[in-house]
């Protein structure tokens, strides 16, 4: 009994290390897909926590399955779809992330078609993800909406082999998160984790500061401020002006309630931006171990 103790506890250890990742080998960086519907929606909901990710040597990768050809007053059709791609591989660069794609299904068009499905399993496979994050299926945006439904309809199928045959099945189930929204109908988001980005808040404006056509020009023009914002001359009043009319929201009671459970109270308190994220019941379950490998920037026990 003696000597059975320490190598039952080394088998454990092991069993610790290699279950910590869904797919990846323990030893290599954990891999996280982040798949949407238009280039800027991750940036807004996780940008700050993308970029932490990032630091932490998660190999990051951020996917719009539109690219975003009609989010414009004045531009539409190629050449704005050419815009906002350029955009988007501009703040991937300032977050460090691996790579943002944009798919060229059309703007503001999106509907959970089986053939788009079949593209998102082959993604998440190609990535052979750890992690998948997406939107919740209920949202003001019917694109929104429709690639939340693509991607959590991707969630166990990604496993299956007869389906999209063509690329090699996933061994695991990824661990499925939906990306925080304020929608509370039927459901309201569950702040199941809770992340401070005060370290990147500069990152997340950063990366939003590079989606010139959104956040200098189509949102505020659909929010009736165009005439306020700051001229280009002047970066650092746009970007001031960037987080001040989009990201200068009160932390919730809910996410505050979360960010206590993960950091002290007194730390929690102390914050002034976070990122939320819901599990989402489809995928693998996260273990409290895997919840801080996945995110490591949350204090380690
Ligand atoms: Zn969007």
């Amino acid at each position: 009994m003696k000597f059975l103790f320490p190598i039952f506890t080394i088998a454990l250890l092991f069993f610790d290390v290699a279950s910590a990742q869904i797919n990846s080998p323990a030893s290599d960086p954990l891999r996280v897909i982040a798949i949407f519907a238009h280039p800027d929606d991750a940036d807004f909901r996780m940008g700050g926590t993308a970029t932490l990710m990032a630091q932490a040597g998660h190999k990051v990768k951020f996917i719009s399955i539109t690219n975003g050809n009609a989010g414009h007053h004045e531009k539409g059709g190629g050449v704005l779809a050419k815009i906002r791609r350029a955009e988007a591989e501009e703040a991937a660069r300032r977050y460090g992330i691996e790579e943002y794609e944009v798919w060229d299904y059309d703007d503001a068009k999106l509907l959970p078609e089986l053939h788009i499905r079949m593209d998102v399993i082959r993604a998440i496979r190609e990535w052979n993800a750890d992690v998948v994050i997406g939107l919740r299926p209920n949202d003001y945006h019917p694109d929104h909406r429709n690639a939340g439904k693509l991607v959590i309809d991707a969630s166990y199928m990604v496993i299956v082999p007869n389906v999209v045959s063509d690329t090699e099945p996933l061994k695991n189930n990824p661990v499925f998160l939906y990306m925080q929204d304020n929608f509370s109908k039927p459901n309201p988001f569950s702040h199941d984790i809770a992340v401070s980005i005060d370290e990147t808040i500069a990152n997340k404006v950063d990366g939003l500061d590079a989606h010139v056509s959104q956040v200098y020009e189509w949102m505020p023009w659909t929010m009736g401020v165009l005439d306020d914002v700051p001229n280009k001359e002047d970066a650092e009043a746009r970007k001031n002006w960037l987080q001040n009319t989009y990201l200068n929201r009160e932390i919730s009671e809910a996410q505050r309630e979360s960010l206590i459970k993960y950091y002290s109270e007194r730390r929690a308190m102390s914050f002034q931006h976070a990122e939320s994220f819901e599990i989402a019941e489809y995928g693998t379950t996260p273990t409290e171990e895997q919840i801080r490998m996945i995110f490591p920037m949350l204090p380690q026990r």
